[in-house]
Order: C-alpha cells, then structure tokens, then sequence
C-alpha cells in the first residue's frame, strides 16, 4: 500500500512531552513517518529556544525550522531581538520561514497597551521581506489589526500562512485575497467547530495546509492529550472528509502547497 505523504507544516518539537529526553523526538519522527508524514516544520517561539528549534532541524532528515518570537512572549528589553538579530536567525539556511509572529489579544485586558505586539510584528514583516522568506502567522482575538497590519507592511510580497487558523470566513477570504495560505489544525476536528468547517470547505484546493502545533490542540480522537506530528493524519482524513475528497489527494495537495509556499524546505524540488 503505498502511503500518503503528508507535512505537518507547524509543530513545536522541542516541546513535545519528553522531548528532551535522548532519541524522544527522533521517536516522535519516526512515529510520524509511520503515519505518512514525510516532512515537519518546526516553528519557533522565543529567543530561548531558537537555538534548540535550528539544532533540531539541522539533526534530523525531514525536518525545517522557522525564526521569529511568539506574540505571546512578554516583551523584555534584554532579549527582545531587534531586526539585525531576527535577520541572522532568518538568513540561516535551516530557516524557511519567519515566525510565528502575529497579534494575540486573547490574554491581554482590554485596556492593555499591545503597542509593542505590534511593533514586534512590523519587524518580523520586514525582516521577512528582507530575506524573502514566507511568514508562520499567529493571530488570535486581533484578526482585523493583523490583516490590516499584514497589508500596510507589504507582507504579499513575501507571502504568508495564516497558522491555526481559527477565524470566520471572511477572514478567510480576505486573507486569501491577499494571496495567504491557511493552515487548519486540530480544532476543526472539534463537534463544536462549526464554523472552521466551513471554512475548511471554502479554502481553495491550492492554498490550504494541515498541521498539528503540538504540543497543543490534539485533534479528535486524541483531544485533550499531548498533541504530536504523526496526528496530523487525523486532521488531514477530517478535513479530506468535509471536502468530499480521499485523504491521499488531500495529503498529495496539501504537501505540494506547502513546498510552494516553502521553498526552501528539504524535498521542495520533488513538489
Ligand atoms: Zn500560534
Ligand atoms: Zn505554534
């Protein structure tokens, strides 16, 4: 039987549970593999575990890495890399992709200045365009200030996905207006995700992606448990059966956008 050959294309394998024990994540990889999923992109969060994200992709065949600092992440005038840091980090030839970066507004209070969250995003747009790699896009109770900010900084010109995507459809559709990718993880495997699955219906054939980000958000039927890239699979077969497609054409177009969209990833002259 030949198997289908898909990315996770986000996922923190630093983070995974054991992950710093020896051999866990060439484990995790190989569990992976098993499960059809020949290539992980491995994204990182902070300056404290960039080092970690480029070493790990450098170690193991089938795995890449992005730079950038999570929208997440306090700012914090010792670390807070500026353009010059973020551009060497970018301009590694591990490095696919800038990001994640973004706007989160979820955890912040309503009156919180998220000026420096802005700021911080701005300078990873840059730098991305700079290097001319694609965008990992976060963005999480701030969509109409990200995509605003997305366009006013030039980010087509680079490219982008929209990471764990998790908006409506007219996000949806003005992000792909401005010729974003989207990347569904394991949320629209969720009874309740409504929305999301209809926004997996809509995506267009040649834009759309699959990913895990374990550690976190497992899709059914592992929900609630530590998330890892061979599950992949259940969000691709989810999102193959709302399409009304089989998951080996899904696997097959998703995993050739991916290498559009990433060029720079091992196996993108195969795609
Ligand atoms: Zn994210
Ligand atoms: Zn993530």
């Amino acid at each position: 039987m030949t198997e289908p050959t898909l990315v996770d294309s986000h996922c923190h394998l630093d983070r995974l549970e054991g992950a710093e024990q020896p051999g866990a994540v060439a484990q995790y990889l190989a569990d992976a593999r098993d499960q059809g999923v020949g290539h992980v992109l491995c994204v990182s969060i902070d300056m404290g575990n960039v080092h970690d994200v480029l070493a790990i992709a450098r170690e193991n065949p089938g795995v890449s890495a992005s730079a950038g600092i999570h929208p997440n992440e306090e700012p914090d005038p010792e670390t807070e890399p500026d353009a010059a840091a973020l551009r060497e980090l970018a301009l590694d030839p591990v490095v696919v992709a800038v990001g994640e970066t973004g706007l989160d507004y979820f955890r912040s209070g309503e009156d919180e200045d998220m000026g420096w969250q802005r700021d911080r995003f701005r300078r990873h747009i840059g730098v991305a365009r700079e290097v001319g790699k694609p965008l990992i896009i976060h963005t999480r109770a701030a969509a109409e200030d990200t995509l605003t900010i997305l366009r006013e900084e030039g980010a087509e010109q680079c490219g982008a996905v929209m990471h764990c995507f998790a908006e409506d459809r007219d996000v949806a559709r003005r992000a792909l207006d401005m010729g974003f990718y989207i990347s569904l993880a394991g949320i629209v495997t969720f009874r309740n995700a409504a929305e999301l699955k209809e926004v997996a219906k809509m995506v267009p054939e040649d834009r759309l992606l699959v990913e895990t980000d374990a550690p976190y958000l497992a899709p059914v039927p592992n929900r609630g448990k530590p998330n890892r890239p061979a599950w992949v699979r259940h969000t691709a077969e989810h999102v193959a059966e709302l399409r009304g497609t089989s998951l080996e054409e899904l696997a097959r177009t998703t995993t050739a956008n991916f290498h559009r969209l990433f060029p720079r990833a091992e196996g993108a002259a195969a795609a």
